[in-house]
C-alpha cells in the first residue's frame, strides 16, 4: 500500500489513522502514542486529512527515507493481516508503541506542509466516533488437530461467514491462524473475495489468537476457542493456548456454565475481568466450540464420514456465530454508555466504563447472565438468528447452570452496577483482601491512590457503607460520613502537600460516577498525568460535574439531599484552562497550557475552602 501511495481508509479495518503534514505532526503523533500505556487507546478514526477526496500520500517515499522509526518501536512481525484483506502492517511497520492498537500513517504531503491544526485537532480530542467495533476473532474449527479437509472446511467457513455476515451491524469476524502462508487462511480468503463478502466485516489475520491487540493491534472483544469435549485446558493448539493465556479464570468461569461440550456446539462464557486475556487483550468473552473429528487419534472420531462432518461443522460454525450475535445484541440493549459520558479511559480495559457488561440494565442482567448458555444448532435455534439468540436465552432450554448474584449487581439506585464498576465496592467491603493497595482504613472510610489517577496526585476516599453507590444516595443521615470523608481526604491532602508545597488539591465527587460506591476525590490541580486523555477527563474534573465537598456538605445540612442536575451538559463543555479560564481546542493544547499557566485560581475556588494549599509561610 505504501509502495502504491495509496491512502488508506477506515474501512479496511484500521482502527485509527492519523495523517500527518509535516515533522511536527509526527513528532506530536509519536508522543500521543508513547504516552499510551499498554492498555489505552485512543479515538478510533480518520485524523488530520486535508483532503478526504485524496486517493494517494504524496511524498510518503521522501519522507520513509527520511524518518527512521523510533527504536523502541515497531509492530509484530507475527502478526500481520493478510495481504488480501486490509493491511494494518504496512503503516505499523513506521510506527511507535500504538501500533499495537491502531494505525498510524506517517506521511508528508510536501505542498501541504503549512501548520499541524489538523493532526493536534484530532489526535486526542474525541469529535469522532468513539464506538468500538465488537470483533469476533475464530480459529478454523476442526482443520488442525481433529483433521478435517481444509478444502471442505474453508468452503463451509465462507457459507457461514456469508449467512451471518449482514447480521453483524457494526461488528465483524475475522478468521485468525498462527502461521504465515496457512492453507485454510488464502483458501477461504480467496473464497470470500469471489463471493464478495465485505472485507470491513470479514477478513483473515494472521496472529496469536491470544496477543491479538497486544502483538497484532487487533481488538477483538470475543475469541472462539477450539475446544475438546471436556471443556478443559490441555492437547495442543489454540485450547492450550487459550487456556493458559486466560488463566484459572477461564476454567472457573467455563465450569460454571458447562462441564462438556456436543460437537456442533459451542458455549459462551464470559471472561472475568481479573483473566490475563481480559485486562492485556480487551477479551470479554470466549466462546468454546467443538467440531468434528476426523482424526482416528482423538475421541468421537468420525470415520472419515464427510456427510456427518460437512453438517456438524456448519453447526459448530452456526452456534458460534449465533453466541456472537447474542453478545452484539445484549449490547445493543444497553443504555447509553457511560464511557460516552465519561470516558473514562475507555477501551483502557481497566476502566469499568468501557466496560459493557457494567451498563446493563436490569433486564440485561438476564441475558448477561444467560449468555453463558450452551448454544446448538438444533430445532431450538432454527434459523440461527437474532430471534432464536432470544429463544436461547429462554429459561427452559438446556444451556449451561446461570450464576449471578443479582442482588450484587445492583446498588440502591435504579442504575445497575457490572462487574467492573464494582471494584471500590469490593474494596471497601472487604478491605482486608486489598491491603496492599490500601493507604489507610478507618471504620467509616477508607483510602487509596486512584488506579488511573487524572493527576500527579489523585487519591480515593471511599465510604464504607453498604448502600450508598454514589452521591445520588446521600441523605441528612449521611452528614456525618461525608463530614469525616472530608477530613479524612483534607488529612491526606495536607501530607502530600507536607511532601510538596507547590501542589494544590480539590476534594469532590463526581455527579454521575462511574464506579460503584460512595468515594471522594482528592486530586492535585496540575493534571499532569497521562491517564487524562479527553475532554470528558477534563470535565469532569473541572466543571459542575465534580461536585466540591464542601458545596456537598452544606447542601446535605440546608437541604438534606446533594443537587444533581445536568452532568451530561457538564462533560461536553468547550475544554477550558482551570486557572485562567482560556479555551482550548484539544486535550495537547490544554495540556501543554496548564503546565505554564500561573494565573491564579477563580476567586469561586479560592473561596470557602474549595481548594487546599500549603499555608503560606
Ligand atoms: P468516578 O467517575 O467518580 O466513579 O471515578 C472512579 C475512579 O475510580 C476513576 O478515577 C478511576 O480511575 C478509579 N478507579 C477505577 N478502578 C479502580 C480501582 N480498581 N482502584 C482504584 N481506583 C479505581
Amino acid at each position: 500500500m505504501l509502495q502504491k501511495k495509496e491512502l488508506p481508509k477506515l474501512n479496511e479495518g484500521f482502527a485509527r489513522i492519523v495523517f500527518c503534514h509535516n515533522e511536527n505532526d509526527v513528532e506530536a503523533t509519536i508522543k500521543a502514542y508513547t504516552a499510551l500505556g499498554p492498555l489505552d487507546t485512543l479515538s478510533n478514526g480518520c485524523f488530520g486529512q486535508k483532503n478526504p477526496d485524496a486517493k494517494i500520500q504524496l511524498g510518503i517515499m521522501k519522507f520513509l527515507k527520511k524518518v527512521e522509526a523510533p527504536s523502541n518501536v515497531g509492530s509484530s512481525s507475527d502478526s500481520v493481516q493478510d495481504s488480501a484483506y486490509p493491511q494494518a502492517s504496512d503503516a505499523n511497520n513506521i510506527c511507535c508503541k500504538g501500533t499495537a492498537k491502531e494505525s498510524l500513517l506517517l506521511g508528508v504531503a510536501s505542498k501541504e506542509v503549512k501548520e499541524s491544526e489538523n493532526l493536534a485537532k484530532g489526535s486526542v480530542d474525541d469529535d469522532v466516533s468513539v464506538d468500538e467495533i465488537t470483533t469476533l476473532a475464530f480459529p478454523s474449527i476442526s482443520t488442525a488437530d481433529f483433521q478435517f479437509n481444509n478444502e471442505t472446511a474453508s468452503d463451509i467457513i465462507v457459507e457461514k461467514v456469508e449467512e451471518f455476515v449482514n447480521k453483524l451491524e457494526n461488528a465483524r469476524l475475522v478468521l485468525v491462524d498462527l502461521t504465515h502462508g496457512s492453507k485454510i487462511l488464502s483458501l477461504v480468503r480467496t473464497k470470500a473475495e469471489k463471493r464478495n463478502i465485505d472485507s470491513k466485516k470479514f477478513f483473515t489475520f494472521v496472529g496469536n489468537i491470544t496477543q491479538l491487540y497486544s502483538q497484532g493491534g487487533l481488538r477483538c472483544n470475543v475469541i472462539a476457542n477450539a475446544a475438546n469435549w471436556r471443556l478443559k485446558p490441555g492437547g495442543g493448539g489454540v485450547n492450550a493456548a487459550i487456556f493458559t493465556a486466560a488463566g484459572l479464570a477461564l476454567e472457573t468461569a467455563t465450569k460454571e456454565r458447562a462441564n462438556s461440550l456436543l460437537p456442533g456446539h459451542a458455549v459462551v462464557v464470559p471472561l472475568p475481568s481479573d483473566s490475563p486475556l481480559y485486562t492485556r487483550e480487551g477479551v470479554s468473552h470466549v466462546i468454546h466450540v467443538l467440531g468434528p473429528n476426523m482424526n482416528p487419534q482423538r475421541p468421537n472420531s468420525l470415520n472419515n464420514d464427510y456427510n456427518k462432518g460437512c453438517s456438524i461443522l456448519r453447526e459448530a460454525y452456526t452456534s458460534l456465530f449465533t453466541g456472537f450475535l447474542s453478545i452484539l445484541r445484549s449490547r445493543s440493549k444497553l443504555p447509553r454508555r457511560i464511557s460516552e459520558k465519561l470516558a473514562l479511559t475507555p477501551l483502557d480495559l481497566k476502566d469499568p466504563s468501557l466496560d459493557p457488561r457494567n451498563h446493563l440494565t436490569n433486564s440485561d442482567q438476564k441475558i448477561k447472565r444467560d449468555d453463558g448458555c450452551v448454544y446448538e444448532r438444533s430445532k431450538k435455534c432454527k434459523g440461527a438468528n437474532d430471534e432464536t439468540v432470544a429463544d436461547i436465552s429462554a429459561p427452559s432450554s438446556t444451556y449451561g447452570k446461570v450464576t449471578g448474584d443479582k442482588s450484587k449487581l445492583e446498588g440502591p439506585t435504579s442504575k445497575t452496577w457490572g462487574s467492573w464498576a464494582q471494584a471500590l465496592y469490593h474494596i471497601a467491603m472487604h478491605p482486608e483482601k486489598h491491603k496492599d493497595e490500601l493507604l489507610e482504613v478507618l471504620d467509616d472510610v477508607l483510602v487509596l491512590n486512584d488506579l488511573y489517577p487524572k493527576a500527579c496526585k489523585h487519591l480515593l476516599v471511599l465510604a464504607r457503607h453498604e448502600g450508598l453507590d454514589g452521591l445520588v444516595d446521600v441523605h441528612q443521615e449521611h452528614l456525618q460520613l461525608l463530614m469525616t470523608m472530608h477530613a479524612v481526604g483534607l488529612k491526606w491532602a495536607e501530607k502530600l502537600l507536607h511532601e510538596d508545597s507547590s501542589m494544590v488539591f480539590r476534594l469532590g465527587y463526581h455527579l454521575a460516577p462511574s464506579m460503584r460506591q460512595l468515594h471522594l476525590h482528592v486530586i492535585s490541580q496540575d493534571f499532569n498525568s497521562n491517564h487524562l486523555k479527553n475532554k470528558k477527563h477534563w470535565n469532569s474534573f473541572n466543571t459542575a460535574f465534580f461536585r466540591d465537598s464542601v458545596d456537598v456538605i452544606e447542601e446535605i445540612k440546608n437541604h438534606g439531599k446533594a443537587t444533581i442536575k445536568d452532568e451530561d451538559s457538564q462533560l461536553s463543555m468547550e475544554l477550558r484552562c482551570h486557572r485562567c479560564r482560556s479555551a482550548h481546542p484539544n486535550i495537547p493544547r490544554l495540556k501543554s497550557h496548564i503546565s505554564i499557566c500561573q494565573a491564579p485560581f477563580p476567586h469561586a475556588l479560592l473561596e470557602n475552602g474549595h481548594l487546599v494549599l500549603a499555608p503560606k509561610t
